[in-house]
């Protein structure tokens, strides 16, 4: 089977240009060949087809080398530029290679043209794989994959902008955020694809509503942002009567009709705040009153703050929770995706409420975030975690456990020194400790953030970028935190065997990772072509139903001992 090779052949003699075919066509290759020689010809041939390779010949009647490669360069492609001459003399072909050809082979050597083609085809290859990642990595980073709008990192960057040209200009500004109402229900009922398919059918038809200085983002979940620039109040309430209008018609999702409605909360520059984080608040604030009164929209007022959102109330309890045992952890295993075998586990935190029953910890993460209690719980979940494992080893089974932290955790000065303590209370090596930590905790102040990450990492803690993907770092300064693996966010693995833009996105971050010299566990396995796609992609390990739901840490030692993952 010979290979198909497309080669940009610059060349004035036929019969020069036949030789070197020829060598490729020994050579295993099914060259298709146009030969050009002026530069005019070239440029015509660049913009106009797809190629391989370029061929040159150092000096021709209307046209060189030197030339033919400035105008490459000035093209934007990236293709292999390998010089064929007589002699040119060394000088000239040192200057070419500096100025970016690739190899410089003499006429009457054509047996180092082969190895040469045969190695720029090569490097070519791997620097468009590595520019394909970085610029997938980069958009990620900025929108929202799911939706393609501007994620929470972007929006809060306009805001950032729009609320300084206020200033200056001395006008106002609008920020306001949207909830559907009831659309855990619809993910419910009708699954999350249709729930997915939902949110990717509102951004457009709120979008189609505003100028194009205006910017709507995807908040988080089925949250969505707006932001008004140059808007004042009655402006903004108006803009939220015809959003919420353009939501009655229902959506059509697989030929079923969905309703649709949703809360708004208004925020206004500079009445209700004069910095992005407390505009924000606000219009979160504002929007947990109109969910409350149903009225569709509200803007926000001071009174609103004391009885604010419903996921507050939780939290006089929780404090108890942590004190009267509400509150377990269950262990799900993380499998090397090269033996096997389990190579730890994630401990994720469970509370079981006296009267609610269990509440998963997406609820009460967040406001144990905003009311502080996130310290005495992550206390609660490394003590319990720790204690775990030093029970494990005595029954003779050596598992890593990994820990959630969040924003407050990273920018408490005193958890490194905590940590440390902890570790030695249970005498375990800080091997045995993985902390997972999501890119917007770290982004929430990266400087502490890093004072408190080189901290863990000098005492020897694994350290994970969790959530990978979700977008909300920026890939510039990932690079230089001390972290040693990304965890790919579930929601791109989870769908990645029936939807090609979460694998190439997935097989991006794994080739990011790797270039970073990062491992890299994907989150989310369900089923085995999962499972197999990763393999076969290079990725580390992954951690998922399919292998193991998070479990009781009894159940564990049980699942050691007869799954195919298991430790014997
Ligand atoms: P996370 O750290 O990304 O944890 C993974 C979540 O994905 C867990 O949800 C887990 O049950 C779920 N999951 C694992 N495999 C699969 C799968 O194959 N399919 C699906 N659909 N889901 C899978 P969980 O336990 O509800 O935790 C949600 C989030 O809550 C965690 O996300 C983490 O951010 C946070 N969290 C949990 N425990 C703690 C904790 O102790 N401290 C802190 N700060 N955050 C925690
Ligand atoms: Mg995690
Ligand atoms: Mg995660």
């Amino acid at each position: 089977m010979s290979i198909p090779i497309r080669v940009l052949m610059v060349e004035d003699s036929e019969d020069d240009a036949a030789l070197i075919v020829r060598e490729l066509k020994r050579s295993g290759y099914d060259p298709a060949v146009e030969r050009v020689d002026t530069s005019d010809a070239m440029n015509k041939a660049l913009v106009e087809q797809t190629w391989d390779i370029v061929i040159c010949d150092y000096r021709m009647p209307a046209f060189s080398a030197p030339d033919a490669l400035m105008l490459l360069k000035n093209s934007g492609l990236d293709l292999p530029f390998i010089i064929v001459s007589g002699s040119a003399g060394e000088d000239h072909a040192v200057a070419a290679m500096k100025d970016g050809a690739h190899d410089y082979i003499m006429k009457d050597n054509l047996s180092r043209l082969i190895p040469a083609v045969e190695r720029e085809l090569r490097e070519v290859r791997v620097r468009r794989e590595r520019d394909q990642a970085e610029e997938m990595i980069r958009f990620l980073a900025y929108h929202d994959s799911l939706t393609a709008l501007p994620n929470r990192t972007l929006l809060r960057d306009r805001l950032e902008r729009a609320i300084l040209d206020a200033q200056r200009e001395n006008r106002p500004l609008a920020f306001l955020l949207m909830d559907l109402d009831r659309f855990k229900e619809i993910n419910d009922t009708l699954g999350h694809h249709r729930g997915d398919q939902l949110l990717q059918q509102v951004g457009p038809r709120v979008q189609n509503l505003l100028r194009g200085s205006d910017t709507v983002a995807r908040f988080g979940g089925d949250e969505f942002a707006v932001l008004l620039p140059h808007t004042g109040a009655e402006g903004a309430a108006e803009t939220a009567q015809k959003i919420l209008k353009a939501l009655q018609p229902p959506f059509t999702i697989d030929n079923l009709p969905i309703h649709v409605e949703a809360s708004i909360g208004i925020a206004l520059y500079p009445e209700h705040g004069t910095g992005s984080e407390n505009l924000i608040q606000r219009a979160d604030v504002a929007m947990y009153a109109a969910k409350r009164n149903g009225s569709g929209y509200v803007s926000y007022a001071p009174e609103q703050d004391q009885h604010s959102p419903r996921r507050l109330a939780l939290m006089g309890e929780l404090r108890q929770a942590i004190e009267q045992n509400q509150l377990f952890l269950h262990y799900q295993p993380k499998i090397s995706l090269l033996t096997g075998r389990i190579i730890g586990v994630e401990a994720l935190v469970r509370w079981q409420h006296p009267e609610y029953g269990f509440v998963p910890p997406d609820q009460f993460i967040g406001p144990a975030e905003q009311t502080g209690l996130i310290h005495p719980l992550t206390q609660w979940v490394l003590d319990t975690a720790l204690r775990q494992c030093q029970v494990w080893r005595e029954e003779g089974l050596d598992i890593r456990v990994a820990i959630n932290l969040s924003v407050r955790n990273l920018q408490d000065l005193q958890l490194p020194g905590q940590v440390a303590e902890r570790l030695q209370n249970y005498a375990l090596s800080s091997d045995r400790l993985d902390l997972e930590i999501t890119e917007s905790a770290i982004m929430a102040d990266p400087t502490r953030a890093l004072q408190v990450l080189t901290g863990l990492d000098q005492l020897g803690i694994g350290l994970s970028i969790d959530d990978f993907g979700t977008g909300y770092s920026s890939l510039g300064y990932l690079k230089k935190l001390p972290v040693d693996t990304i965890k790919v966010d579930k929601s791109f693995v989870m769908d990645m065997v029936s939807d090609e833009s979460d694998t190439a996105i997935v097989k991006c971050a794994i080739a990011f990772g790797h270039n970073l010299g990062l491992k890299v566990v994907a989150e989310g396995v369900e089923n085995r072509e999962t499972w197999n796609r990763l393999a076969a992609l290079g990725c580390d390990s992954a951690q998922g139903y399919y292998m193991s739901r998070p479990i009781p840490s009894a159940e564990l030692a049980r699942w050691i001992g007869e799954s195919p993952w298991g430790l014997k």
